[in-house]
């Protein structure tokens, strides 16, 4: 049988989300998903008035499928699974740039593992713009700190997965900002060194999916009365080498296709 690509590639992120914070975009940011905005703004409530985004790097959707239990903490905290099919190349870069700039990858001028800063609109200059805060909270020498460096936000850089989840919620105790964008990969470097399905590499996806977890927790302590759009979106998966480490960057349906889960806290 052949592969099954997922319907609905990583550009229509940056859409779906600001659509739920009623957020206007350049014309040439590709569409929302509008089933799902307006599903979300039925749970929320409204339109969110903010948005905690945790990309755990790499986590496949084949790891949801075979792994579903270590899931399980962040199905306790959303309710819509959307099904994204990553870029080519599937790398970070790439990827993370599609989602937060509505572009494919030649659009935004990011096709291979290289990290511009990019020069096009991003969400985070939309939200700057619309006078609204973002803040990223990211591991030591994380993608985001390099596209997405130069803006008029903080930018925060923590040693691993825990350290950035400790950040996560100082940032939201704070409560300065209203577009947090989080993104940690112990898994992504654990299933280099080992396997996508090594014991390592599960450990961090279960941990990471506890650190989601604890910061939807967080949100839901800190803004009990507010609408916040959580979302768990990972940029690209993971395949087997031959020799039993990991890598990522093909057309592979195990490095393509991914599942991303958003959710009311509530
Ligand atoms: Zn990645």
């Amino acid at each position: 049988m052949a592969d099954h690509f997922n319907r609905y590639a990583l550009k229509h992120f940056a859409a779906t989300v600001a659509e739920c914070m009623e957020l206007p975009l350049p014309e040439e940011y590709a569409p929302s998903v509008p089933w799902a905005v307006n599903i979300l703004k039925q749970r929320l409530g409204g339109k969110a008035d903010r948005v905690v985004a945790y990309h755990a790097d790499a986590v496949g959707q084949y790891i949801w499928q075979k792994y579903t239990h270590l899931l399980a903490p962040v199905y306790a905290n959303t309710t819509l699974a959307l099904p994204f099919v990553s870029t080519v190349e599937s790398v970070t870069p790439v990827a993370h740039a599609s989602m937060y700039t509505g572009l494919d990858p030649e659009g935004h001028g990011i096709q291979t593992y290289v990290r511009p800063r990019l020069e096009c609109s991003t969400l985070f200059d939309v939200l700057l713009a619309a006078g609204r805060r973002p803040v990223i909270i990211a591991q030591a020498d994380s993608t985001f700190l390099h596209i997405f460096a130069g803006r008029s936000l903080p930018y925060f850089e923590c040693a691993n997965a825990m350290e950035v989840t400790e950040k996560a919620i100082e940032v939201i105790q704070s409560g300065e900002y209203d577009f947090l964008s989080i993104h940690t990969f112990d898994y992504d470097n654990a299933a280099h060194a080992y396997g996508p399905e090594s014991k390592e590499g599960l450990n961090a996806v279960a941990l990471e999916a506890e650190n989601f977890a604890r910061i939807a927790d967080t949100v839901r302590s800190t803004w009990p009365d507010e609408r916040v759009l959580l979302t768990y979106s990972p940029d690209h998966g993971q395949h087997l080498t031959a020799g039993g480490s990991g890598a990522h960057g093909s057309r592979m349906i195990e490095d393509m296709n991914i599942l991303h889960f958003f959710g009311a806290a509530k």
